[in-house]
């Protein structure tokens, strides 16, 4: 069990590539904190330098309060789980697991209950005198993570675990990592470019981009609330349509206006906005797809928030429909997700309306949210 303070993190690399850029997070005891972001934004960066596998640059790091930066890994109690599994092929299921806690001298019978109940913990106590080569894909990442359990460490560092299985089997791991975290009421941080999987299993998520954090937030507000136009675009099953509007004030009313449309702009929503000084301004609207809506009962109690579109492309995905919109005038193209029974097909010049208290604000230069929240 432990909390964490990254203060000032910054990593350069030799080549003055730097990769983490001035990060700060504070993790308290037992927290699940994904890092997420794309390929190349840091994160794998910094989860290392929280486990001493490499230098920190600049700023500090303390794991209960105690400076770490200086602490050789092996010292810091830390576990880390790789995608790689980095199991030894020669030797069994029982000997991996057991492996760095007989280098730590371990009594036997104090070794043998750990490797154990790890085992009875993932369900692999039948698999324990096989070696890695028969094992599934599934299995050995079950044992990469039994060789983290039995050192019962303060923090569970996870880089990417589930990458290297395959779709169904990712999803069934992600729910066995949260029941894991659950059980072992210890501090988990856990690493992945998959929004998915972070907005699923984490308690807390951090966005990065290029090395610099974007938001620090839970998987809700980052959803609702998101800092700026990439967290917005980068989190959710779909991406957010971002539309470039012109705010027009007109007898008391605000409306967010493109090519021949008009969308009125809620008052609660008119109220949220930082400054007057985007009234009259082009700013970004954001909307995601499923807060676009094509059925009649939606639009007729919608006049105030109708878009005329025309729809290039029907996606059946069973349980839902992704209609792929052009918009009247020039190109902006939107997604929006609907009931499965639409009976909107290519080709159809549909009116969609936009349920107009999910809409986003983001500043066209900052790309900053120009909301505050509720
Ligand atoms: P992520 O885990 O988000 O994919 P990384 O932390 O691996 O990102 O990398 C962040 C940045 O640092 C990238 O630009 C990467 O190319 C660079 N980088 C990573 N490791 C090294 C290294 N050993 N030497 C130089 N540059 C590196």
């Amino acid at each position: 069990m432990a909390s964490l303070s990254l203060r000032g993190i910054h990593k350069v690399y030799p080549g003055d590539v730097t990769a983490v850029n001035d990060f700060n997070l504070e993790i308290e005891d037992k927290e699940f904190v994904v890092l997420v972001g794309p390929s190349g934004c840091g994160k794998s960066t910094t989860l290392r330098m929280v486990a001493g596998l490499e230098e920190i640059t600049k700023g500090e790091l303390y794991i209960d309060g105690k400076l770490v930066n200086n602490i050789p890994p092996k010292d810091r109690d830390i576990a880390m789980v790789f995608q790689s599994y980095a199991l030894y092929p020669h030797m069994t299921v029982y000997n991996n697991m057991a492996f760095g806690l007989k280098l730590r001298k371990m009594p036997k019978a104090e070794i043998d209950r750990r490797v154990r109940e790890a085992a009875q913990i993932l369900g692999i106590e039948a698999l324990l005198n096989r070696k890695p080569a028969a094992l599934s894909g599934g299995q050995r990442q079950r044992v990469a993570l039994g060789r983290a359990i039995v050192r019962e460490p303060k923090v569970f560092l996870m880089d990417e675990p589930l990458s290297n299985l395959d779709a169904k089997l990712r999803v069934q791991m992600r729910t066995e990592i949260t029941k894991l975290h659950k059980r072992l009421q210890t501090t988990f941080i856990y690493v992945t470019h998959d929004q998915m999987e972070a907005m699923t299993m984490g308690t807390r998520i951090v966005l990065m981009k290029d090395g610099v954090m974007q938001q620090n937030d839970t998987p809700q507000n980052l959803f609702d609330h998101p800092a700026n136009l990439f967290v917005a675009t980068f989190i959710g099953t779909t991406q957010m349509n971002i539309i470039k509007v012109k705010l027009v004030p007109r007898e008391g009313k605000m409306y967010a206006e493109f090519e021949n449309n008009s969308i009125r702009v809620p008052d609660a929503i008119v109220k949220r906005m930082k400054s007057d000084r985007y009234i009259g301004k082009e700013v970004y609207l954001g909307i995601r797809p499923e807060n676009m809506h094509d059925e009649e009962e939606f639009i007729a109690a919608s006049p105030d928030s109708l878009i005329d579109v025309s729809v290039e492309i029907v996606e059946l995905m069973g349980s839902e429909t992704y209609l792929h919109l052009q918009t009247s005038g020039k190109d902006d193209n939107v997604v929006a997700r609907v009931d499965p029974r639409s009976p909107a097909r290519a080709g159809d010049k549909i009116p969609v309306a936009l349920d107009a208290n999910r809409l986003h604000f983001f500043d066209v230069e900052t790309e900053k949210t120009i909301l505050n929240r509720v």
